[in-house]
């Protein structure tokens, strides 16, 4: 009877090994010169990736470098109105109020960032610019006002479709239906936004904590490879809605968001304060720098990261590319 137990145990032992399920999200390529990989963010429907593959088309058209390739693709996907990012950044929790991180890494070691920047449709060619300085990272007013020096139009990145998601965001959590990226926070109690909180029906003021987390979805990034073999990563964001002004995820922060080394680039998407606590995109990158493939990496990612918070990441290396997500994720892949 026992040795039977420890056969069946033995026997069933490769089909444990094989429980940590793919991830919902799962594709890989091999990589044979210049390649693009982007993704229209974690929780995003799969029939988006036609955007995602004309981002990575028009990456791919400009990859004479490979941040070239990644600002490019990310810039295509910051203008369009569907993706939390540039253009169709999140509106925050006081209805009106647009936040937006981006970050871009090159194998050199280069790493620029602005976090917080307001008034900017294109966040990614002002981090790109923050290269150029003596600085890493730009933040709140001061990335602003920097990139309005550089003569960015100084606009409001407001389109329908996410003043109408900010809508419902809030009309949701006003009646206690979903929560905000935290599982209950009275967000009253620290209000810090300029105007006053939105207001329920009936007139009582205040936004209500409230049981449920809603996930933050659609933020936009680009992993690139060039032709000489370096490579870049580059990652834009409106940020999660349902957060105090001024919160900043992971997108800016180093290792992170974003991440580019002689092994290879990674982005990521999903829930921010978890993947900081990860330091994801570094994470993912160690591993290809340990001899992963980008597929392993990535895969070893979502595993690290479980089920509970939404993730998503891409990532190219010397000899392949990658994409996994532990839920839906629009991508696309394109080389020249
Ligand atoms: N990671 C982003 C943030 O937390 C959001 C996203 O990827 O959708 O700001």
């Amino acid at each position: 009877m026992i040795r039977f137990a420890v056969l069946s145990l033995i026997l069933s032992l490769p089909a444990l090994t094989a429980l940590a399920a793919d991830p919902a999200t799962l594709a890989s390529g091999p990589v044979t010169g210049a390649v693009i990989v982007t993704h229209g963010g974690v929780g995003s429907p799969p029939d988006w990736s036609n955007d995602c593959q004309d981002a990575a088309t028009v990456g791919a058209a400009a990859l004479s470098t490979a941040i070239d390739g990644a600002c490019a693709a990310t810039v295509h996907l910051e203008d369009l109105c569907r993706f939390n990012a540039g253009t169709g950044a999140n509106v925050r929790l006081d209805g009106t109020t647009v936040q937006m991180d981006a970050s871009v890494m090159t194998s050199a070691g280069d790493f620029a960032a602005v976090a917080a920047l307001e008034r900017v449709t294109n966040p990614i060619l002002v981090a790109r610019a923050v290269l150029a300085t003596p600085h890493r990272m730009l933040a709140g007013e001061g990335a602003t006002r920097f990139a309005h020096a550089l003569g960015f139009p100084d606009v409001v990145p407001h389109c329908d479709d996410s003043l109408r998601k900010g809508r419902d965001r809030i009309a949701k959590l006003l009646a206690g239906e979903a929560g905000g990226g935290y599982d209950t926070f009275d967000w009253r109690a620290v209000w810090n936004y300029p105007g006053p909180p939105p207001t329920t029906d009936d007139g009582a003021p205040g936004v209500p904590s409230s049981p449920e987390r809603m996930e933050p979805v659609d933020t936009v990034g680009a992993v690139a490879r060039a032709v000489d073999g370096t490579f870049a990563a580059a990652l834009s964001t409106g940020g999660t809605s349902i957060t105090l002004y001024g919160r900043v995820g992971d997108v800016p922060i180093y290792g992170c968001g974003c991440y580019a080394g002689p092994a290879g680039a990674v982005a990521c998407t999903g829930f921010g304060e978890e993947i900081i606590r990860h330091a994801m995109a570094r994470l993912v990158y160690d591993r290809m720098a340990a001899g992963d493939t980008a597929r392993e990496a990535v895969i070893a990612g979502c595993e690290v990261f479980g089920e509970e918070w939404s993730l998503g990441l891409i990532a190219v290396g010397p000899v392949d590319w990658a994409v996994a997500a532990n839920r839906d994720m629009a991508w696309g892949q394109a080389a020249p």
